[in-house]
């Protein structure tokens, strides 16, 4: 089929996640047709460096043949297999082994999704039944961080903090509760760590007794908040909010969709830190985005209570693909690829990155350079100094993102223009070094503007 024609039946059928639908209608779809390394190419046969690796989650790179081995040996031998009614499957039971043997502090119980959303979902759902198992059934509050991200269904949409997603959709729900974050360039308290720590815990302890503290069951945050603007907290942060969690008797969930598998460094963004939380979400790196799949890890005094409050009755939570085999098998795959270097070229990389990356801060276009390992962000302003931002109107995240294109680079361009990138963990220094080249093509691209400089 010729590009063209793929484009228009795009146009007239398939309905795109997180998309503005007409202007999708207007400009059309960019068709991706393959992949290999750290490229991808379209229909019309362009080549981009993908400084995103698809959407933060193919970790391991394209072409990991044993990934793709995985999978056809699971879909010949055995495509399916159901959770329910005792039955099992192989490898999910040695991922969630392998997993919980990896997992920090007592998070020995591995809860299979499809995907990062209904990891979330399932998380509050447990943390619900964990509460009505134990006689606290009160609990049924959750606070969440402004700007943060927690997925597209009902519940993570609510619990996110972004304007987009709750647009139209009748969402925060009633029990679900924003703090402010920790995002340090834009912070009332200032930029000294001590305080902005100092400002989270007692924004939560605040929160917990305006709600009620017997009312309220958990406190979720990403180790770095992602879809937000990748925004890193000062270090101490996430143990000092974990502590407040355990002072408070609320739960501490930890949303590593993102952080998970190398991509800020260790196999679990927590062991950065050291922390334990009650529960973690996980997906994408963890299949590398071969195959959907994500995951709930419970810890045993959760689980242990649910089991117990269930006696002998279901606990009626789960889905078709829960423990899906052949993710199951690719995410067994991609835990031996990361184990077997591509942590450790991940780190290396990333390290590169971030020396690189700090040259950016003269750029007349980047008020803040910000990141950790292989998650960065290059925050884009009109005005260094007042740190305004570009007028809407301007389509600067748009503009940011075709001139990417242009200079061969993929990166998640944010409606403010700020740039997002999360290479994947096989990226040379080399390829690293491509990656920083084309993005200061892409921002001199767009300083060249006229109406660009028009409205610094
Ligand atoms: N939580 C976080 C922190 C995420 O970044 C995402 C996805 N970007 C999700 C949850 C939702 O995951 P998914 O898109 O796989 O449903």
């Amino acid at each position: 089929m010729i590009p063209n024609a793929l484009v228009e039946l795009d146009r007239r059928h398939l309905v795109h996640p997180v998309t503005a639908y007409r202007t999708h209608e207007e400009r059309g779809a960019t068709v991706l047709k393959s992949a290999s390394g750290v490229h991808l190419f379209d229909e019309a046969g362009n080549r981009y460096l993908d400084g995103f690796a698809g959407l933060w989650c193919v970790n391991a790179g394209y072409g990991q043949q044993a990934l793709v081995n995985a999978a056809t040996h699971q879909m010949a031998q055995l495509p399916y297999a159901t959770g329910y009614f005792h039955f099992s499957n192989e490898p999910a039971i040695r991922l969630a082994a392998e997993l919980a043997d990896r997992a920090p502090g007592d998070l020995n119980h591995v809860y299979f999704t499809l995907g990062g959303s209904d990891a979330v979902d399932s998380a509050v759902r447990f943390t619900h039944y964990y509460f009505n198992a134990i006689g606290q059934g009160a609990r049924r509050n959750f606070i969440s961080l402004e700007y943060g991200y927690h997925g597209s269904s009902t519940t993570g949409s609510g619990l996110t903090a972004l304007p987009v997603f709750h647009a139209g959709f009748n969402v925060p729900l009633p029990n679900q509760h924003k703090i402010p974050s920790h995002y340090a360039y834009r912070n009332p308290v200032g930029t000294d760590p001590a305080a902005i720590i100092a400002a989270s815990v007692q924004a939560l302890r605040d929160k917990v007794a305006e709600l009620g503290a017997d009312t309220v069951a958990a406190f979720i945050c990403e180790p770095v908040q992602g879809s937000g603007g990748v925004l890193v907290p000062p270090t101490g942060w996430l143990p000092a909010m974990q502590a407040a969690c355990r002072d408070l008797g609320i739960l501490f969930i930890v949303d590593e969709v993102i952080t998970g598998f190398g991509r800020i460094g260790p196999l679990f963004g927590c062991e950065v830190e050291g922390l334990e939380p009650d529960m973690i979400t996980a997906a994408k790196g963890l299949t590398s985005g071969y195959v959907p799949m994500g995951a709930v890890f419970l810890s045993d005094r959760i689980y242990q209570a649910m089991a117990d409050g269930a006696g002998a009755a279901m606990v009626g939570h789960g889905f078709t693909y829960s423990a899906h085999p052949v993710s199951a098998a690719v995410g067994l795959a991609a835990l031996k690829l990361y184990e077997d270097g591509l942590l450790a070229n991940g780190q290396a990389s990333g390290a590169h990155l971030m020396a690189r990356l700090v040259e950016f801060a003269d750029h007349p276009l980047v008020g803040d350079v910000r990141g950790i390992s292989m998650l960065a962000a290059l925050e884009v302003v009109a005005n260094k100094d007042t740190k305004a931002l570009f007028p809407a109107d301007l389509g600067i995240g748009a503009r940011m993102a075709a001139a990417g294109n242009r200079q061969g680079v993929i990166f998640r361009a944010f409606p403010n223009g700020t740039i997002g990138l999360a290479p994947s963990l096989n990226y040379s220094l080399s390829d690293v070094d491509d990656l920083v080249a084309r993005l200061r093509a892409t921002l001199d691209e767009v300083l060249d503007a006229p109406d660009v400089r028009a409205a610094m």
